[in-house]
């Protein structure tokens, strides 16, 4: 047995025998598989015939899949059941896969053999999935400068490591600010309006640093409930202050981990990198992979939102505000009053909590009735199997099979949060569906993790209504990746579906969550089954809806903040970012937030992540799927054929094609915003 085949998978049936892998066995197994896919690469492209589909791309990527699924149970179970050995074994081979990685990425004779196959005449015949897997591998090779001369190949060697250099400075900045301040306070009224379990975490911050009292820091957990419920004005602001300019020239700590210079290296470097692929500036290197065509367009979109939430954002500003002075005679409102008097006001007006919801979604009753939704969607059926191998007892596995009962492929659920379990949810894959070289085909197989309460004792587990928001969002992820009718698995599933589109499936399948004919389904009291009540279900959509203008504005600022920076960055300028924040708050914001502010200086999904001139993505995806679900509002929420058709446009086709023109299959239209304003109660 060679070490490949010892990172155990089921002979029959082609599933991770999670129970059986050794930590030992892995760093041998993955370092074994690269070699072996290495020497595949390099004996494939010494031969003289011409390369195909068939000889070239699908050998290799059978190659790539093996690799695949011998990895897979090992992330999965190093963030599901991790211990330090796994955690030891997995973080070895990170660097084995970074390397294997560039010397794909890098490698000109497997861009030239791709280039062939692209110029040949047979291309024309390829199916469309085909085509696209092609184009898309030239086009992240060339993203990956192999196609430039050597001297600019050499100078974009050389931003990528500065840019990555500066990217890991800049967030180790953030960190280094945030763990700098802190504030212990030893009277506990001084907290009052914090509740329960905010005040007992505060307590335990303190106790872990052997203090007496109550520790605030500016890690999110803590920093939020001080902002959104501390009765003492006084102490909002300086957490305000000091959160509001971690990582800057100002506050508390100003320059001392100041991320004002970084910053504009950042993009300086990025525009660079723009220019030596061609591009006329880094939105569109961006955008070069995502489902928006033009920054033109992203601008547009941004824009219109913006216009059309802004008076409503503006109303509800001065709502908050009215409250504020009748409440505590306020006359002004702080950038540190907005979220404790929105919040005030938000109870004051819809008291709803977590805890008057969750006897009515039990956790039987939640899983049968998404199944139920699904059936009636899309004609799915799901049956549970309980001969499996798995990594945890809690897990469950799942067989979805279509109308006329074929097996489209399977599920691992696990529900319930635990220690050693990374928290969030997701959904991951397993196996991807493809067309084997053997000719058989290989079933998609998901994991959906959650992080839910487990029950206790011989009660059924219980979730918050956010709980089954969440779960409906991943088995929205999972049935793009399951009910793919895609062979080749660079385009199967959600491979290849760009991150502006990828959420679109997650989020179109959450809106069922509000729908009373849906609730009906998925709700039942845990103690008399009694479905959930009209007027519960009215305050939840109150609730839902509260300020949505003005959080709105508030996404909007950040993503025009973010888009607009690299659209309009010019070399010879020296620093525009505050120039480009004021111009944007000017247009678009209803609370100027006050001069020493530098969220920027935090701002880690643009500065330090992927997400530059991507943050956007959120909102754009947010549009297609209330966009899509608008024809279930006009049709009916249960209407088979419209579902039939989503099933067929967006589901089915994973990232075989253009993410637009399969929308605009399924919507007959380019994407409105409408859909989206109404859902959230914005006119
Ligand atoms: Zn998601």
């Amino acid at each position: 047995m060679n070490n490949t085949e010892k990172l155990s998978i089921n002979q029959t049936d082609g599933l991770p025998l999670f129970s059986q892998i050794l930590p030992e066995q892995i760093v041998p197994a993955v370092t074994q598989a690269i070699e072996n896919n290495k020497a595949l690469i390099e004996k494939t492209l010494a031969t003289d015939i011409p390369f195909t589909w068939d000889n070239f791309i699908n050998v290799l990527d059978e190659a790539d899949d093996h690799l695949g699924k011998l990895w897979s149970p090992v992330s999965h179970m190093n963030a599901v059941v991790s211990n330090d050995p796994l955690r030891e074994a997995h973080d070895a081979c990170l660097a084995l896969f970074a390397e294997y990685g560039t010397f794909v990425g890098q490698h000109k004779g497997l861009y030239e053999a791709y280039l062939s196959i692209a110029d040949s005449e047979q291309f024309a015949c390829l199916k469309t999935e085909q085509k696209k897997v092609i184009n898309d591998a030239l086009r992240d090779f060339k993203l990956a400068g192999i196609a430039l001369p050597e001297n600019k190949q050499k100078r974009y060697g050389e931003i990528k490591q500065e840019l990555a250099l500066l990217q890991s400075q800049f967030s180790n900045n953030v960190m280094d600010a945030t763990l700098a301040w802190s504030k212990l306070i030893t009277d506990v009224n001084e907290l009052d309006g914090l509740p329960e379990n905010a005040v007992a975490a505060a307590e335990q911050a303190a106790q872990e640093k052997e203090l007496q009292g109550y520790l605030l820091t500016l890690e999110f957990p803590s920093y939020l409930p001080v902002i959104t419920y501390a009765k003492n004005r006084s102490l909002r602001e300086e957490v305000y202050t000091a959160f509001s300019t971690r990582a800057s020239d100002q506050g508390p700590n100003a320059g001392e981990f100041d991320n004002s210079d970084i910053i504009d290296q950042v993009l300086a470097l990025r525009h660079e990198l723009a220019l030596l692929l061609d591009f006329s500036d880094f939105s569109e290197y961006s955008l070069a992979t995502k489902m928006a065509e033009s920054p033109d367009q992203v601008i547009t979109f941004l824009t219109e939102l913006a216009e059309k939430s802004r008076p409503q954002a503006l109303q509800e500003r001065d709502q908050v505000l009215a409250f504020a002075k009748q409440m505590d005679n306020l006359d002004q409102l702080q950038a540190w009053d907005l979220s404790y008097y929105a919040e005030l006001l938000k109870q004051h007006r819809y008291a709803i909590s977590d805890e008057t919801l969750r006897p009515y979604f039990p956790e039987n009753k939640v899983v049968s009735g998404l199944f139920a939704v699904v059936k009636r969607l899309f004609g799915l059926t799901i049956k549970e199997s309980f001969d499996f191998d798995t990594w945890h007892e809690d897990v469950r596995f799942f067989h979805i099979y279509d109308q006329q009962q074929t097996h489209l492929g399977s599920f691992y659920l696990d529900l319930y949060a635990r220690a050693h379990k990374r928290g969030g949810a997701w959904m991951n894959d397993c196996r991807v569906r493809r067309r084997l070289v053997n000719g058989e085909l290989q079933l998609p197989v998901a994991y959906l993790t959650c992080n839910f309460t487990k029950p206790v004792g011989d009660k059924p587990a219980l979730f918050s209504h956010d709980e089954v928001i969440t779960l409906f969002h991943e088995f929205g992820h999972g049935l793009h990746h399951m009910l793919s009718k895609i062979e080749s698995s660079a385009v199967s599933g959600i491979n290849g579906v760009p991150w502006d589109a990828v959420e679109l499936p997650s989020q179109f399948l959450e809106n069922w969550c509000w729908e009373p004919q849906a609730l009906a389904l998925i709700s039942g009291h845990v103690d008399n089954g009694e479905t959930l009540p009209a007027e519960l279900l009215e305050k939840m959509l109150a609730a839902k809806n509260y300020n949505s203008a003005l959080m709105m504005v508030r996404q909007l600022e950040f993503s025009l903040f973010d888009f607009v920076l690299h659209h309009q960055y010019k070399p010879q300028q020296g620093s525009q970012v505050q120039s480009v924040l004021s111009e944007i708050r000017a247009k678009v914001a209803v609370i100027t937030p006050p001069q020493f502010n530098r969220f920027q200086h935090s701002f880690s999904h643009i500065f330090a992540g992927g997400y530059a001139a991507g943050y956007y993505s959120y909102k754009w995806a947010e549009v297609l799927s209330a966009d899509a679900f608008s024809r279930f509002e006009e049709l009916g929420i249960f209407n088979a054929e419209t579902g039939q058709e989503f099933l067929q446009a967006i589901l089915e086709k994973g990232g075989s094609e253009e993410p637009m023109a399969l929308f605009k299959d399924f919507m007959g239209r380019e994407p409105q915003i409408d859909a989206l304003l109404r859902h959230c109660g914005i006119k």
